[in-house]
């Protein structure tokens, strides 16, 4: 969630509650002297005021009509324009802002069970540099799979920045704040179909995932997320190797009684090995990327159902069948990473109390036509590192032009491990971090 600045002071609503930022966004919203100011925290130097506005009964925020390119492009309140959809890999139809500073998702796969995918097709951005001397070519996606919904989420919910400070960071509040601002297909509202882990930081999340499943119940399918050790992850996918069921821990009981409410996901015997094919797809090289201390997210797409109850006394059950699943793993701090490189440099990066951020488009970065694997923030300016890792032709071609442009136009701002070639403590040694 976002930081703001209300009346001079900084307010990060990732450290409050909800009846908190409630509370504070509704003394705004009723100051009859119009002395109380909210700033956007995205550019505190530009002093871009927000309005507070009322949807039934609750209060959030939007931008001054006319700011919206102004924010920094990570920004809830950033307008999109072709060429800032195309920082994140895609195009105007596959994400859009709307009037209300939401952001309008198109998913490639379909949300209700009686829709057929819709075609995913690539084009490409090209990007020109500032003087229009150079252009760089990106491939843009015209939707956003299940995996990058999740990496939008996770970015949106700042779970892509370790901070040393903030210890112990709790993601189930930060994911249910970004997603009331995320849409998806047919204007259905992220927020209101998410089933998230029933011992999630407060009692009410039993009581929100069965509201989830009965809206849901056939209308569309519920979008669910946990997660769960690397072990696990693996002891997981023999369970679904093997056909045999899997369920997470999403079950729960509300109020005192007992079964009330009772909510599964879980991936049932006959989807069991369609669900193994795609994960292992996804992830062919999982046992070697992911080891040590590393967790996964598990994120996708489930179907819901009803059990009838026997008799009045009882209510009905709802269950959800587990239709799609995407894995993404990241580090005990929650950080995504994407090989077991990076993995390594985090976990270094982490132990010697950095701020890092694992950007996920190039919004991060000082140059379009760069995308660095990390960007270390306790340095000023920030320093991009480039965590090379293989040596296919292709890739061997871009690493030479981006370490051309780096060296040419930023010296001292970007460090690199060549991790086909040396150790991390090599690299380490050869050229020290520069320090914060
Ligand atoms: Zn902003």
């Amino acid at each position: 969630m976002a930081k703001y600045i209300i009346n001079g002071e900084s307010a990060d609503f990732a450290t409050l509650s909800g009846s908190e930022i409630q509370r504070t966004l509704g003394k705004h919203h009723e100051d009859k002297t119009k002395k109380s100011t909210i700033h956007c925290g995205c550019r505190p130097a530009e002093k871009l005021v927000l309005h507070t506005f009322n949807r039934n009964g609750k209060f959030y925020l939007r931008k001054t009509s006319g700011t919206g390119e102004t924010h920094k492009i990570g920004c809830r309140h950033r307008s999109l324009n072709a060429e800032t959809a195309a920082f994140f890999g895609y195009s105007l139809e596959a994400i859009r802002t709307d009037d209300n500073d939401n952001l309008v998702i198109s998913l490639s796969v379909p949300l209700k069970r009686s829709q057929t995918a819709p075609s995913l097709t690539q084009t490409s951005h090209t990007f020109k540099s500032n003087d229009g001397k150079c252009t760089t070519a990106r491939k843009i996606s015209n939707r956003v799979t299940e995996l990058g919904a999740l990496r939008l989420l996770w970015a949106r919910a700042n779970l892509t920045s370790h901070e040393p400070t903030i210890l112990n960071k709790e993601p189930w509040s930060a994911i249910r704040g970004a997603a009331k601002f995320l849409k998806l297909n047919h204007g259905l509202e992220l927020s209101k179909m998410l089933l998230l882990p029933h011992f999630s930081d407060d009692d009410k999340q039993g009581g929100r995932n069965w509201y989830a499943l009965k809206n849901a119940i056939n209308k569309h399918y519920v979008i669910y997320i946990d997660i769960i050790d690397g072990d696990e992850y693996k002891s997981m996918l023999v369970t679904l190797a093997a056909k045999q069921p899997y369920v997470f821990s999403h079950s729960t009981k509300i109020g005192g009684t007992t079964n009330r409410f009772k909510v599964k996901v879980g991936v049932y015997k006959e989807e069991a090995m369609d669900i193994y094919n795609n994960l292992t797809h996804q992830f062919p090289n999982f046992s070697s990327q992911v080891k040590d201390n590393a967790k996964v997210v598990v994120f996708g797409r489930a179907e819901v159902c009803v059990m009838k109850a026997d008799s009045k006394e009882q209510s009905d059950t709802y269950y959800s069948k587990v239709r799609s699943m995407v894995a993404m793993p990241v580090t005990s701090q929650l950080i995504p990473f994407e090989s077991s490189y990076e993995h390594q440099l985090a976990n270094h990066l982490v132990n010697a109390g950095r701020h890092y951020e694992k950007p996920f488009s190039s919004e991060a970065s000082i140059d379009d036509r760069l995308f660095p694997d990390f960007i270390l923030q306790d340095c000023s300016p920030p320093v991009m590192i480039e965590v090379y890792g293989m040596n296919t032709e292709v890739y061997l071609a871009r690493k030479k032009e981006k370490r051309a442009i780096y060296a040419a136009e930023y010296p001292g701002q970007y460090w690199e491990w060549h991790a086909d070639r040396e150790t991390l403590q090599d690299a380490l040694q050869r050229q020290q971090l520069p320090a914060p």
